[in-house]
């Protein structure tokens, strides 16, 4: 499963013998995830405990292995990055405690930043959910579903479930909003503070 990783195969590299570009992404990755890749020996556990790895473009393995030899564009345009669950399946059976979920996420953040996004659907749904839970203090289903067809072009993409959703009450035609909602804005602001520093 996944595409080989055409460069030389010895365990650990370390970040001094890639490239000076590559070796500042690296270095910006571990500050932000806290996640070292160097730690990782390629024993190859967390991708075989993935349960989405049938779909992606490199293994989760591979994944660190091209930050290991520095091949950043390739990670950034993956599809992979955008396809992990963040179930920390790999984290619990990784044997050197590697958090890929973390490591997945800043990686997600690092492709939107230089505009190499492979999923554009999994990004326009991210926004959307992340703008309804700004917005509701929780996600409105209804809305997130009618932005994401609108958005994605696919104008009736599940349109004939949307009835029997509404009549069994799993979704509702106007959001429910949460009682302190101005906290939870209050940590999407904080959040986006916390990122202008760190740039
Ligand atoms: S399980 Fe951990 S050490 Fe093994 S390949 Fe995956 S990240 Fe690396
Ligand atoms: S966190 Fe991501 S990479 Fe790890 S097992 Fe789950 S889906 Fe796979």
């Amino acid at each position: 499963m996944g595409r080989a990783v055409q460069k030389d195969d010895c365990n650990f590299i370390s970040l001094s013998s890639i490239h000076r570009e590559s070796r500042n992404f690296v270095s910006r990755i571990i500050r932000d995830s806290g996640v070292n890749p160097s730690d990782c020996y390629q024993c190859g556990k967390c991708s075989a405990g993935c349960p989405v790895a049938f779909a992606m473009d490199y293994m989760p393995r591979q994944i660190i292995r091209m930050l290991q030899l520095g091949m950043i564009k390739e990670v950034l345009s993956s599809r992979t990055i955008w396809l992990c669950a963040g179930c920390a399946a790999c984290y619990a059976r990784c044997p050197h405690n590697v958090d890929l979920p973390r490591l997945m996420e800043t990686l997600r953040m690092e492709a939107r930043e230089s505009g190499l996004v492979a999923e554009k659907k999994v990004r326009i749904f991210e926004d959307l959910f992340l703008r309804s839970v700004e917005r509701y203090g929780r996600v409105f289903e209804t809305g997130l579903i009618i932005g994401f067809n609108i958005k994605s072009g696919e104008f009736l993409k599940d349109v004939m479930l949307g009835p029997a959703m509404l009549t069994r009450g799993k979704i509702s035609l106007l959001p429910h909003k949460i009682k302190d909602g101005g906290s939870v804005r209050r940590i999407f602001a904080r959040a986006r503070e916390l990122e202008g520093e760190q740039r």
